[in-house]
């Protein structure tokens, strides 16, 4: 039978180096005793491609074997899943030919597969919102409110809460989906509850203009990138009325606040150009805003639509106000944001031929800029020159270098910002889950928006955090199409045999184990004398080292870089920059500052912020109650995943995070405040808690192109991300078992031909 798989006249694919995957037909297939010689119509060099195997070869469906290409017919399915012949080649071409015809959305299995159109497309009006609810999704094209609707009717009738995983690289169309799959909820919410927009759901749509200015930023992938994660929860009540919304954010990006870490033609974030283009006379005045733009420094001498700016600052004005933020409140944050501004230009000189940094008191932006954070010019000068440490008993002053008293301005910078990010987080949570919204919750449906894997020519801390993020979901995504494959060979009586599966348990556990990166990392971090370079020396030590090279497999490193083998690819890591960006704090003194700063503000955003990290790390999902397990029905019930959230525990928490902060030992920066990549492994355990007590829904958009052209696809990068993102894993998944449903009458009657001949 092997061989007559590739009988004369089997459409095929073949894999011309220069074009990719081309059509093919066999024209001719000789078997002699156990080899087999497959003739293709594709030539090479002029010659016909021959293809020399063996009866067992293609028995084990080897992958060197041309892959077998499906009828035209096939082309234009609405699920991938349904397509004979699962390969790679023949799902790009499903889905390279529904894009051709402006068809973005195309399900696979489970997965919804979401082209990005570059381009305007008229599918998300009211109209079509109406024509998607109450629908299941076999009676219409595939589309984002299919899923929409999935978990809206899942909660509805199971009463479980649903969760919407959302990856894909940068500029994909992850957060625009996010924004469709909230607005849509927030219509059917209206609906159940017979009236017009509410209140909440009012502040639950504000959020997104918030989230934009203060976390987006223009970056080489996307003019409109978000700099963070997300998971949106969205509560409803018993009548499936919306009442109210948990955000919780992950690993905002801080570098991005530092000119000298910019990126050339990148920008900081959206809200610093709106505040300087929109801000009115009277605003700007006492912000000693009264310049052009192309004089702060922090907004990289980039030019920008004025008009476009100023609109959106009003965008957002409305939508703080909108959240609940007054314009008291507003105006602070404003002139924090302006006062990091004027920090970013302060200058920091050489001393003559010297490295060592010098700083005048009558600087102009520093005096601007110590006047709006209200903290101690003269302290701030002495503390950004010059550090104090103990030895030999001594109490030693060194002078800063250039570079380091920059680096020691620009992360008093960072560090605010993330702050009042934070704050505005606290928040907006504040306002949207009330006590009255916790009594009410029956269920909620959250999306995630979260970075894909990222694999770049340079790959630091936030790359190596992102990736790990992608491990854990991806781990997540395989043991569930694993279970429902298992369910349904179960259901169907087959003999079910062990399905092999890339595990990629060994490198979640080579990052996150007891002795693994993550805790040497945070190690290295907490002591005064750490550095990349001791980090490095660690790594080595305990993973390659002690170990025997047990986890020599998934990890490989040099003086100054270390290489993980992730499911998806291999990336190296940077070493250099690691340690900062995990403590991401401030020098001791400069934290005493802020903390003692006359701008009260500045100090309940910076006490916040601490507390919300501290939290982060205390709070825990909820034990499911026993019978919560998968195949049982489960009934009503209330989760408080996001617990830590509280304000009586804010309070509590503040009062102990500031004792810690003032008496805490010194020296080791992870005294003060909990690490980057600790907080992110707690939230992220957090969210992984979270995530199994709810149904999950995954779309994966997949951007088509790198030029943001609209409707053009380029094959290499779009089954580049096709495999990245687990839609060929789970057909391969399929394939390693038996094919699936609809392919397995085709083998059958495969068979039955086979024998009649
Ligand atoms: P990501 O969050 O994955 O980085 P975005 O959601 O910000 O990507 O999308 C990047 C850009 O792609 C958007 O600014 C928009 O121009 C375009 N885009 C994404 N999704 C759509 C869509 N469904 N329709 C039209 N344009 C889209
Ligand atoms: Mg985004």
């Amino acid at each position: 039978m092997a061989d007559s798989i590739y009988a004369q006249g089997t459409a095929v694919w073949y894999d011309d180096k220069e074009l990719g995957w081309t059509d093919g037909v066999v024209t001719s297939t000789e078997v002699n005793g156990k080899d087999v010689t497959i003739t293709l119509s594709n030539e090479r060099q002029g010659k016909p491609v021959v293809v020399r195997t063996s009866l067992d070869a293609i028995a084990n469906n080897d992958r060197k074997l041309p892959p077998l290409r499906n009828a035209p017919e096939f082309d234009d399915v609405e699920d991938l899943a349904s397509i004979p012949h699962l390969n790679e080649p023949s799902l790009l071409r499903v889905i390279q030919a529904r894009y051709a015809q402006e068809k973005i959305y195309t399900f696979s299995g489970i997965v919804l597969v979401a082209v990005n159109p570059f381009t305007k497309v008229p599918l998300y009006g009211a109209d079509a919102i109406k024509k998607y609810s109450g629908k299941s999704r076999e009676n219409l094209e595939p589309h984002l409110f299919s899923i929409a609707e999935e978990t809206y009717t899942a909660m509805r009738q199971t009463r479980r809460s649903q969760t919407v995983i959302i990856s894909g690289e940068s500029g994909a169309g992850k957060t625009e989906s996010a924004k469709y799959i909230m607005r849509y909820l927030a219509s059917v919410s209206e609906r159940a509850s017979g009236g017009g927009a509410s209140t909440v759901e009012r502040r639950i749509l504000a959020t997104n203009p918030i989230l934009e200015a203060f976390g987006n930023a223009k970056t080489m992938r996307n003019d409109n990138s978000s700099r963070f994660g997300k998971y949106i929860q969205i509560l409803f009540d018993e009548s499936h009325t919306i009442v109210g919304a948990r955000i919780q954010t992950y690993l905002l990006e801080r570098a991005r606040i530092s000119s000298l870490q910019l990126v050339r033609g990148e920008r900081t974030y959206h809200i610093f150009y709106q505040l300087v283009a929109g801000a009115s006379a009277a605003e700007r005045e006492p912000l000693s805003l009264n310049r052009p733009a192309s004089e702060f420094s922090f907004l990289a001498g980039g030019s920008f639509d004025q008009d476009a700016e100023a609109k959106n600052f009003q965008t957002t004005k409305h939508a703080l106000s909108t959240i609940g933020i007054t314009d008291h409140q507003m105006t602070s944050v404003f002139t924090l944001l302006a006062g990091l501004l004027h920090l970013g230009n302060v200058e920091i000189r050489q001393y003559h031929t010297s490295p060592d940094a010098i700083l005048d008191e009558t600087e102009p932006s520093l005096i601007t800029a110590m006047n709006l954070l209200g903290i101690d010019l003269k302290e701030f000068r002495k503390w950004t020159t010059q550090k104090f440490f103990a030895a030999r008993g001594e109490n030693i002053r060194s002078v800063r270098t250039v570079a380091q008293a920059r680096s020691v301005r620009d992360g008093v910078a960072k560090f605010i910002y993330a702050c009042i990010f934070d704050w505005l987080i606290t928040k907006v949570n504040s306002r949207l889950e009330t006590n009255e919204s916790m009594t009410k919750e029956q269920a909620f449906i959250a999306v995630l928006d979260i970075y894909g894997f990222e694999h770049f020519e340079r790959n630091s801390f936030e790359q190596f955090c992102i990736n790990y993020a992608n491990e854990k979901l991806q781990h997540q995504f395989t043991s569930h199409v694993f279970k429902i494959q298992q369910k349904e060979y179960a259901s169907e009586d087959i003999n079910w045999q062990s399905i092999e599966f890339s595990d990629n348990q060994p490198t979640i556990d080579l990052i996150e184990g007891r002795l693994g990166i993550l805790s040497i990392l945070d190690e290295e971090s907490r002591l005064a004398a750490g550095a990349d370079t001791t980090f490095i020396e660690k790594l080595n030590w305990q993973l390659l080292g002690s170990t025997g090279g047990k986890a020599s497999a998934n990890f490989r490193s040099t003086p100054d870089s270390f290489t993980v083998k992730h499911y998806a690819h291999s990336v190296e890591y940077d070493v250099e920059g690691f340690l900062e960006k995990n403590r991401a704090t401030v020098p001791e003194e400069h934290l005493e500052l802020i903390l003692k700063s006359t701008n009260m503000f500045l100090r309940a955003v910076v006490e916040t912020s601490i507390n919300s990290g501290k939290r982060a790390m205390e709070s825990r999902a909820p034990t499911p109650p026993p019978m919560m397990a998968a195949s049982v029905p489960s009934t009503p019930r209330k989760m408080r995943p996001m617990s830590g959230i509280g304000v009586q525990n804010l309070v509590a928490n503040l009062t102990n995070g500031l004792d810690r902060v003032h008496h805490g030992p010194k020296g080791g920066a992870g005294a003060r405040k909990p690490t980057q990549c600790s907080i992110f492994r707690s939230s992220l355990k957090l969210l992984m808690d979270t995530l199994v007590q709810t149904d999950i829904h995954y779309i994966r958009c997949i951007k088509p192109n790198e030029n943001r052209e609209a409707w053009a696809l380029d094959p290499a990068l779009t089954l580049a991300q096709l495999r990245a993102c687990g839609v060929l894993e789970t057909v391969r998944i399929s394939l390693s078992g038996y094919p699936n449903r609809k392919t397995y009458e085709e083998f059958c009657s495969r068979c039955v031909s086979f024998l009649t001949q």
